[in-house]
């Protein structure tokens, strides 16, 4: 097990969260198993994280964990893909651990199907709501290149004491 260092783009000069993220194509390979669990691990040692995606621990492949803490069936999704936008679009507050500090408002689906595999390779589908569908958002983004600040209305700087 290993705590991986998290990207960040306050310097603006970081390229791998900025890139878009290949899919995984040998699920079950040692590589793949032992980043996911240090994933885990790294996301468990952060505050409040409630997400992590590969590109943010320095891996542009398409991967996102959620905490368990979330009490979801599913806590690893790998190449996942919305399916289906169900809901209405909603403001929501958003923090990222790549952008340490600063918060945003953000316009999202409240509701989505997605498809992704699991970290044993098995396919499952699920719907997401409320904030799950929110962290779905996210994190996808993240696997596209994208940060929450690039669609959030106002950005704002909370200095931590
Ligand atoms: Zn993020």
């Amino acid at each position: 097990m290993a705590l991986l260092p998290i990207e960040t783009e306050l310097t603006g000069s970081n390229t791998i969260l900025r890139k878009r993220s290949q899919e995984v194509e040998d699920i079950l390979s040692p590589d793949i198993q032992q980043f996911i669990r240090d994933m885990h691990e790294t996301l468990a040692h952060t505050d409040n994280g409630v997400g992590l995606a590969a590109p943010q621990v320095g891996k542009n492949i398409r991967i996102f964990i959620a905490a368990p803490e979330l009490g979801l069936n599913q806590t690893v999704f790998i190449n996942p893909v919305i399916t289906k936008v169900l809901g209405k679009e909603e403001p929501m507050e958003e923090g990222c651990l790549s952008l340490p500090g600063l918060y945003g408002h953000t316009v999202r689906s409240n509701s989505l199907r997605l498809e992704a595999y699991n970290e044993r390779g098995r396919k499952f589908k699920m719907k997401a709501d409320g904030l799950i569908a929110q962290l779905v958002q996210h994190e996808i983004g993240h696997l596209n290149g994208e940060l929450f600040k690039d669609i959030a209305e106002q950005v704002s700087e909370i200095h931590k004491k």
